[in-house]
């Protein structure tokens, strides 16, 4: 039977939508107009105030109007005072080290015949793709301390990797030998794992470089069908919530590349 209170629902900003930092800011905001009030010789407005205010933002998802507006902004600000948590770190860390030229690294790859071009669309060739998908069925079948050793083996001189899960996320953490695991990359493992297979799959390929093979992994997410970790379905989905939760401030909402089952993000499109 639908309530008479449905009406009042806003199902864009509650239920598995609801933006956690928006409810909480509403919920602190609400406590302390009540405090006010009530230290102000109004104690029945307040408890009034209070059971009224906390049922807008059960039902609604917040309670101040244009929350969804501000709140974003004041999330940032708050973030970036803290510094950023990993849960928001950038979403699409590869093993690879930053700023490689796309471009070059692609007419490598099709020089060396590991991707065929045929039209407008990019596959990888048949040797490289069954390789590739082997060696992520082996991976997969690694703890997390072994994927790390692994990776550690591909990576250049000055970089290693280690397990680290934070939030019931497994990730592994590639970071200069000089500086703490927490400070370094933090690849989700299925995006490892398809990253590590990645470059094994290419070792044959003498024409390509090491650092050629690393930076050309990412891409290889892209061919993915299935998650290489849990064989979830991958779908195309959103990296924003109402007030940014997992966007990068600089940004903002992107789409991603996730699996569905395991919940990891696997590519930034
Ligand atoms: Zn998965």
């Amino acid at each position: 039977m639908r309530s008479p209170l449905t009406a009042l629902e806003r199902p864009e900003y509650t239920g598995e939508r609801r933006c956690w930092p928006c409810t909480v800011a509403n919920g602190g905001l609400l406590a302390a107009a009540c405090l006010a009030l009530a230290l102000a010789g109004r104690p029945l407005l307040a408890a009034t105030a209070g059971v009224a205010g906390g049922a807008a933002i059960a039902l609604r998802g917040y309670l101040v109007p244009y929350t969804p507006r501000f709140a974003p902004a004041l999330v940032r600000r708050v973030r970036s005072a803290l510094g950023r948590t990993p849960a928001e770190r950038p979403l699409a860390e590869s093993l690879a080290p930053e700023g490689r030229d796309g471009e070059r690294v692609l007419d490598a790859l099709i020089a060396a015949g590991a991707v065929v071009v045929d039209g407008d669309d990019l596959a990888l060739s048949p040797a490289v793709r069954d390789r590739w998908e082997r060696e992520m069925a082996a991976l997969a079948d690694l703890d997390d301390g072994s994927l790390a050793s692994a990776a550690d083996a591909v990576l250049d001189e000055g970089r290693t990797a280690a397990p680290i899960s934070a939030d019931g996320r497994r990730y592994v953490a590639v970071h200069a030998r000089a500086a703490a695991a927490e400070q370094g990359a933090w690849v989700p493992r299925p995006a490892a794992i398809a990253d590590l297979a990645a470059v094994r799959a290419l070792s044959p390929l003498t024409d390509l470089d090491g650092g050629t093979r690393l930076s050309a992994a990412r891409a290889f997410r892209l061919f993915l069908d299935s998650c290489p970790d849990c064989d979830g379905p991958i779908v195309e989905t959103s990296s924003a919530s109402c007030c940014g939760g997992g966007v990068d401030p600089r940004e903002g909402p992107q789409s991603v590349l996730a699996c569905e089952a395991c919940d990891a993000h696997l590519l930034t499109l």
